[in-house]
């Protein structure tokens, strides 16, 4: 018996029998078992891809014997012939020589049996929903993608870097931050009736960074180009189908490059990504369309060869109140765009993605370049069917005068910021960067309705299993 495992995937890509390794040795977990006249057709899966593997079992082989005890769960080794099937649904089948039970799944106990069970009954068994032809697909299109961003970037010259998951600064204003601290909350160090940060772990506040912008910042104003790609924490109570308070994102941050160029690199970017699933994950993609979202693949091959809309804030505004629509938020200028303004941009307006450009000042963070009249920020966000928003960015303020009115006018003190103010006091360059969420963007690419399918153990308000 050959101790090398032979993968499904390589098995069932085989152009025929003659080019497949053969015998082979097949591990995998039970889907299904079926009896007829004496043989077993046992389905496994490995994970290496969506299909099956149809392994026979008759009287010939030694281990028929163990048929009987084999039921969906179990895992199993298989060795034997492989051949042409001549049973409906597959190309190929493994004649077993041997078989042996692995580990057994009591079917009086198993909760994933073969019917299908509903979305929000999986999120319970995390631990287990790899298993299922949805979840093992989310997994390996999430794989692909994480793969084809570093491709894009890598291809392009940029540098990956990686920046610190512990932070100090306190007020980078996107989103409320969990806190990191080793004091006992049952026995708090008080100081004239505050609690002693001194006594902290690091000698002040720390928390979860809830964006990696501000170090790569520091890494383009040497590096030219760089990205990031990590964990972010968002403690905000959103219970949404696109939130979760820990999520991963892609931060490209270029210098030498202005709000023109970036939007022109989330444009490229978006569309290298879409295409690179279609091409590398076509069963998964395939399965999504069928089971999720008919339109799926045509969306997705349009966005990849299309160039995306165009407009200003105030475009938008315009666009909104003049639609008719009857939105739950009112539409005027100088207030965020809600997601149903988004969708209606995107979705009913243009067909089509849209990157929106130069919003109020008011609404936006202190490090957005400050547009002639100070009235808007060279920010944008690219807006895509379904999803709304999936990627925020800007040019950065690159002038040291006027990012200090900036912060003063957020009340924000800028002592904790001398480093990044440093970075406008010594060879300041223009520079641009965005975030793109990592599991908005397989949500979109899967057409899945929930981010807490998209990541394997999503954290929710009240929810942190596994
Ligand atoms: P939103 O308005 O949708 O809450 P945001 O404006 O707070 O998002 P940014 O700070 O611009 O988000 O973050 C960049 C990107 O990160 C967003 O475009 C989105 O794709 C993603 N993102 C932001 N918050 C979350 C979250 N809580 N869960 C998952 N992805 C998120
Ligand atoms: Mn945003």
């Amino acid at each position: 018996m050959p101790a090398q495992r032979t993968r499904i995937k390589d098995l069932l890509s085989a152009a025929n029998v003659d080019d497949a390794p053969n015998p082979v040795n097949v591990k995998g977990w039970v889907k299904t078992v079926r009896s007829s006249g004496g043989v077993a057709f046992v389905q496994i899966n490995d994970g290496s891809t969506l299909a099956d593997l149809q392994i026979v079992v008759d009287a010939s082989c030694p281990d028929y014997g163990l048929v009987g005890g084999l039921t969906t769960g179990c895992s199993v080794s298989a060795y034997g012939g492989l051949q042409e099937s001549p049973g409906r649904g597959q190309r190929y089948e493994v004649v077993a020589e041997s078989l042996e039970l692995l580990g057994g799944a009591d079917p009086e106990e198993y909760p994933l049996q073969k019917k299908r069970h509903t979305l929000e009954f999986l999120r319970e068994l995390a631990h287990l929903r790899p298993r299922t032809n949805t979840f093992g697909a989310v997994a390996r299109v999430r794989n692909a993608m994480a793969f084809g961003i570093h491709q894009f970037f890598q291809e392009r010259g940029f540098l990956y870097v990686q920046t610190p998951i512990i932070t100090a600064s306190d007020a980078e204003g996107a989103g409320a931050m969990f806190r990191a601290t080793t004091l006992d909350l049952n026995h708090l160090p008080m100081t004239g009736g505050q609690v002693d940060n001194n006594a902290d772990f690091f000698g002040r506040p720390a928390f979860l960074t809830v964006s990696g912008q501000l170090e790569a910042e520091i890494f383009a104003q040497s590096m030219s180009d760089v990205y990031t790609f990590g964990p972010t924490f968002r403690a905000e109570n959103s219970n949404t189908s696109r939130h979760l308070a820990e999520f991963w994102m892609v931060e490209p941050e270029v210098a030498f490059c202005d709000l023109d160029g970036l939007a022109q690199l989330a444009e490229d970017f978006l569309r290298y990504i879409f295409r690179h699933v279609l091409e590398n994950c076509p069963e998964d993609m395939a399965f999504f369309n069928r089971f999720y979202d008919k339109e799926l693949i045509t969306t997705l091959e349009d966005i990849a060869n299309s160039d995306f809309e165009r407009m200003t804030y105030t475009e938008a505004v315009a666009a909104l109140r003049e639609s008719g629509e009857n939105f739950e938020y009112p539409v005027e200028w100088g207030s965020d765009l809600q997601s149903e303004h988004e969708r209606y941009l995107t979705e009913r307006k243009v067909g089509r993605p849209v990157i929106v450009t130069d919003y109020p000042s008011s609404i936006k963070a202190f490090y957005m370049r400050l547009n002639d009249g100070g009235e808007t920020v060279r920010a944008m966000d690219v807006l895509v069917p379904r999803i709304g928003e999936i990627i925020g960015g800007s040019q950065r303020e690159e002038r040291l005068d006027v990012l200090q009115r900036r912060m003063a006018e957020a009340g924000l003190d800028d002592a904790p910021y001398w480093w990044y103010l440093d970075l406008r006091r010594y060879g300041t360059a223009p520079h641009a960067g965005f975030g793109l969420g990592f599991e908005r963007t397989v949500q979109f690419a899967t057409g899945m309705q929930n981010i807490r399918d998209i990541i394997a153990f999503p954290r929710t308000p009240r929810n942190a299993e596994f």
